[in-house]
């Protein structure tokens, strides 16, 4: 049925097969598709984008992944600061790799290297390295593959004669990402667990052990972290070692500090009172 037959003589040609309330039905379409959009849980995928980067040690473009910013929401972190999400892990974007030569760092750092560290790179990173495979599309990293990329990462500052702080704060990304891992396996997988936790507390202890080393011989701020969030976090991981002496000192110059904010106090003076009561059970 043509509706506007007749109105060739003013020369409009309708289009024989449109509906008059077409236009309706699409909208209402578009409106169900986006209530549906809305119900469904967001994809890892969703917070992420790909970005072109140019590698500083082989001048090769590649395509890399990362987290877009301000997009997932903030969960409370862990007490010794691990960053938390809904959704996504963004410490498992943390760290860029050239596939193409093998460098590899923590993405604060990527951009940030000597020419004769970049001669390290080639000489002791580069002959042995298998190319990957180019990202070609957008997709979240399992906590397999992100615990990988920054493994490399720790094996290019150690080839590049980083700073402490560099290889520490690495080490402290990788015991964060074997936290997430295990939280993913779940308790009720024994074994796997129990790994990945040892697996944790190795790389866990390795960053703390560096960390205080940097502290004495670097200057703030260190890893982005100014002295007070430092001593904090500090004070976090000597607890969890039980070396209340060490936590004790650093959250004491946390609450005499004149710099530090109302939060890290508050988060300071939590924590000097949960130590308080451990040494009372002892
Ligand atoms: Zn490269």
């Amino acid at each position: 049925m043509n509706f506007f037959e007749g109105l060739e003589k003013f020369g409009i040609k309708p289009k024989t097969d449109i509906g008059l309330y077409e236009e309706e039905k699409k909208q209402e379409q578009q409106r169900q598709q986006e209530e549906a959009a809305k119900l469904e849980e967001p994809k890892e995928e969703d917070f992420l984008l790909q970005r072109n980067i140019k590698c500083p040690v082989c001048d090769k473009t590649f395509k890399d992944i990362a987290m877009k910013s301000g997009k997932a929401k903030r969960l409370e972190p862990d007490e010794d600061l691990r960053p938390r999400q809904m959704y996504i892990d963004s410490l498992k974007y943390g760290a860029t790799v050239c596939p193409h030569c093998g460098y590899a760092a923590l993405n604060r750092y990527f951009t940030h290297i000597a020419s004769v560290q970049m001669k390290m790179i080639r000489e002791e990173v580069t002959p042995n390295f298998k190319p990957l495979e180019p990202e070609t599309e957008l997709r979240a990293y399992t906590y397999d593959e992100a615990i990988e990329r920054h493994k490399l990462s720790l094996f290019n500052a150690m080839a590049k004669k980083a700073r402490t702080s560099e290889k520490a704060y690495n080490c402290l990304i990788i015991s964060w990402l074997l936290r997430g891992k295990a939280e993913e396996i779940g308790e009720e997988q024994v074994d796997e667990y129990s790994q990945c936790k040892e697996e944790e507390e190795a790389f866990y202890w390795e960053a703390y052990e560096g960390l205080l080393k940097a502290v004495s011989s670097e200057n703030f701020p260190i890893c982005g972290m100014d002295a007070n969030t430092m001593d904090y976090l500090l004070a976090a991981m000597a607890s969890h070692y039980k070396q209340y002496d060490v936590a004790s000192k650093c959250l004491s110059r946390v609450l005499s500090s004149s710099t530090a904010g109302r939060k890290v106090k508050d988060m300071a003076l939590d924590m000097k009172e949960q130590i308080i009561g451990e040494i009372k059970k002892m």
